[in-house]
């Protein structure tokens, strides 16, 4: 196991916060860690003083950091953190939280857990997952959910039954200065061919309709009752709308992209543009899905 003295060297000031996250735009972090263990975390916790803003950087799949970067520490989980448990006589699988989706549901398809094939098309981690109530096609993280573990920001372990956290669309109750060290769920097996088959039928969905290589941070907006964003934004004839070198995708009105050099500004300006024009045309009000961290960049 790391020592937390290891973990302390992993320090640095100054960090490239935004180019870590899907959309590679945005500012630095003031302070930037790596840590190892669940133990670790809480003696990091109980060192900082509870004014110290604090961010948990999982795969920086949903958020925009703003281009006058973040006044905080970030902290990026590792080591103890990525692994994944599977009590086969429970049937429980237990998974850190900082695995990245794509090594869950390799995990699943290896030992025939069926019902997490959904997180093949979304590339984020167990923490970021839990926080946003992650999920697609009918399926979401909180589903199968048994219990969280969880780390106070004063570093005391709390333990989380799914009844104590409300789930909803994108978004779960827990206090987001907790982080999400593990979650345990009861799963189910299910023969590796069909499986494979749902996995392949979530990728060719994916590819023939989001823009999967490309610079994005996933849906902009969550889909307001009974419509979808992308519906919406179609209807202002959004579809590659520019500002700067931020652009809202040709193949999917709810993406927005950096196609090379857009700057967070420019990300947050089409957004809050497309905001604005369907309030005033259609009289809905859009919600962000993507968050936005940091402050705003002085001119
Ligand atoms: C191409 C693409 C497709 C996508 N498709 C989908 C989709 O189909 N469905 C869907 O729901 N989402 C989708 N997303 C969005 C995104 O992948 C999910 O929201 C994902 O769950 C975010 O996880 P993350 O680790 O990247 O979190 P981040 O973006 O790094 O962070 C998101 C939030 O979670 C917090 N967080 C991260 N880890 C922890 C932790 N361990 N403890 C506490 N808080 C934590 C962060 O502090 C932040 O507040 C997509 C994104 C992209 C780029």
């Amino acid at each position: 196991m790391t020592s937390f003295l290891n973990d302390l060297k992993s320090l640095k000031f100054n960090y490239k916060l935004g180019k870590k996250t899907w959309f590679g735009t945005g500012g630095n972090s003031t302070f930037y860690i790596e840590i190892n263990s669940e133990i670790n975390l809480q003696k990091l916790l109980k060192l900082l003083p509870l004014s110290m803003p604090i961010f948990v950087l999982g795969a920086g799949s949903n958020i925009i950091v703003r281009d006058g970067g973040f006044d905080g520490l970030t902290i990026k989980l590792k080591g103890n953190l990525k692994k994944i448990n599977y009590d086969k006589n429970k049937n429980f699988l237990t998974i850190g939280g900082a695995v990245k989706d794509s090594t869950i549901s390799k995990f699943c398809e290896d030992n025939s857990i069926t019902d997490f094939e959904f997180l093949r098309g979304i590339p984020g981690t167990l923490g970021g997952n839990i926080m946003m109530n992650a999920g697609c096609y009918g399926k979401a993280i909180s589903d199968n959910l048994i219990s969280c573990n969880v780390i106070c920001r004063n570093g005391k372990v709390n333990y989380l039954k799914k009844e104590e956290i409300k789930f909803s669309y994108r978004k779960s109750s827990i206090d987001s200065r907790f982080i999400v060290t593990s979650a345990t769920f009861k799963v189910k097996n299910l023969c590796k061919k069909k499986i494979l088959k749902k996995i392949a039928k979530i990728s060719t969905t994916r590819s023939s309709t989001q823009p999967i290589n490309f610079r994005t941070g996933g849906s902009t907006f969550k889909n307001p009752p009974n419509e979808s964003a992308w519906k919406l934004i179609d209807k202002i004839n959004y579809r590659g709308k520019r500002i700067g070198d931020a652009s809202v995708s040709e193949k999917h009105a709810n993406f927005l992209i950096n196609n090379n050099y857009a700057k967070s500004l420019d990300l947050e300006m089409l957004g809050e543009e497309i905001k604005e024009n369907i309030k005033r045309k259609y009289n809905v009000n859009l919600d962000w899905e993507l968050l936005r961290i940091g402050k705003f960049k002085k001119i």
